[in-house]
């Protein structure tokens, strides 16, 4: 039997640059003591008191369906969060809950591109970007950024690949895999392309409390751009919810009551219970929301002091998110080889830059994922072994 060319074609073939993360997590399962910093989950977990909300929902009923669209509370605590935050008028009708910030990407891309139609992505990128185009049927264009730029996109760059034709636009600012938040001078570069180009924005958002240097800007507040941006938000990563599944898409009216449409023929909605959470989570204000950042926050600052006195490894400004880029070009390997080596001689994993696109080659992406103490033995022990290798 054939499957679809949709189906089987979403991760586009080819080494994906992930042979490392599985490698490490092979070792683990084999009893090894490895020091994982590759993928973007907190080594906290979500705060007793929302689940206390969580189980408060569930044993008072909330475990029928939901509202396709989302729940009234939830929707209306979204659209008040973004509109603090941005100052853009949102409400209700502005918000879609999704499962998670995964499901809105899908639903984004669903709702802007036909079949065929060229999807712009920025270069690093997270690793979903390109199968999630491609699973709605559109094609993946990439953009790529320059590390000599600390990966901020370069607006011509982006019109050159406009010009060609495509109907949207996907950046992610702060930034997976880079750490770099893009700064108004980006950001009002490519909203300038997007109303040439009549384009839509998405905006991935999912890191925007999670800032260290310079301000976060949605790109949805920037003139003339309310109507074509569409934000995908999520509480995986303020709130430490990963696993609860709930994000959401603000944008137009109009565009939200399409996606609903989709919601129903797709998900049927999120459970009730993990919604009452989320508006709960929301509702404890920016507190909650910086403690879970604390830890990336303080890390940064541990990580900074390391790689102070010595040029053999570069930091890219690490400017929000939880990630470290690192240039390790100066020992000679690609991305993929140094990551490999400091596995195998110390069994600690981090992320080849190659697995996020070509930009970031020669570079590796250390997730800021395990406590204090052992981040920094690890981070030593990596300098080390660059400097032994630079030799
Ligand atoms: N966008 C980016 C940039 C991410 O790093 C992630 C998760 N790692 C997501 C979206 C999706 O997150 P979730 O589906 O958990 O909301």
């Amino acid at each position: 039997m054939q499957l679809s060319q949709r189906i089987t074609g979403i991760t586009g073939g080819g080494s994906d640059g992930w042979d490392v993360f599985y490698k490490a997590r092979r070792m683990i399962a084999e009893g090894e003591n490895v020091i994982e910093l590759t993928i973007g989950e907190h080594d906290i977990r979500t705060d007793p008191v929302i689940l206390a909300a969580m189980d408060r929902s569930a044993r008072g009923g909330h475990t029928g369906y939901a509202m396709v669209p989302g729940t009234q509370a939830l929707r209306e605590s979204v659209a008040a969060r973004i509109q603090d935050r941005t100052g853009v008028p949102t409400t209700f009708e502005n918000i879609l809950i999704t499962p998670g910030g995964q499901a809105a990407l899908f639903a984004a891309h669903a709702a802007t591109c036909n079949t065929g139609d060229r999807a712009l992505y920025i270069d690093p990128y997270y690793a979903t970007y390109p199968g999630t185009i491609r699973g709605i049927g559109a094609e993946p264009v990439v953009v790529r950024t320059h590390a000599s730029d600390a990966f901020q996109p370069r607006a011509e760059d982006i019109a050159a690949e406009a010009s060609k034709g495509a109907a949207s636009l996907l950046i992610n600012s702060p930034n997976n895999p880079t750490g770099t938040v893009y700064s108004a001078e980006t950001l009002e570069g490519i909203a300038e392309v997007c109303r040439e180009h009549d384009l839509w924005l998405i905006s991935d958002e999912v890191y925007d409390t999670q800032v260290w240097e310079g301000e976060h800007i949605s790109p949805r507040s920037l003139p003339n751009m309310a109507d074509r941006t569409l934000v995908v938000g999520s509480m995986s990563k303020s709130h430490a919810m990963t696993g609860s599944r709930v994000g959401w898409i603000c944008g137009p009216k109009e565009v939200i009551s399409h996606l609903i449409n989709l919601a129903t023929h797709t998900t049927y909605g999120v459970p009730g219970f993990i919604q009452d959470a989320a508006a709960f989570a929301i509702d404890q204000g920016p507190d909650l929301e910086d403690g879970v950042a604390a830890p990336f926050r303080r890390r940064r600052e541990i990580a900074r002091e390391i790689l102070a006195d010595q040029n053999t490894v570069g930091l890219i400004p690490a400017q929000g998110a939880m990630y470290l880029m690192l240039d390790v070009r100066a020992t000679g390997l690609s991305g993929e080889a140094f990551a490999n080596s400091l596995l195998d001689t110390h069994k600690i994993a981090t992320m080849p830059g190659e697995s996020f696109g070509t930009a970031a080659h020669g570079h590796v992406r250390v997730a800021m994922t395990v406590d204090d103490e052992r981040f920094a033995k690890a981070l030593k022990t990596l300098v080390d072994h660059a400097q032994t290798l630079a030799k």
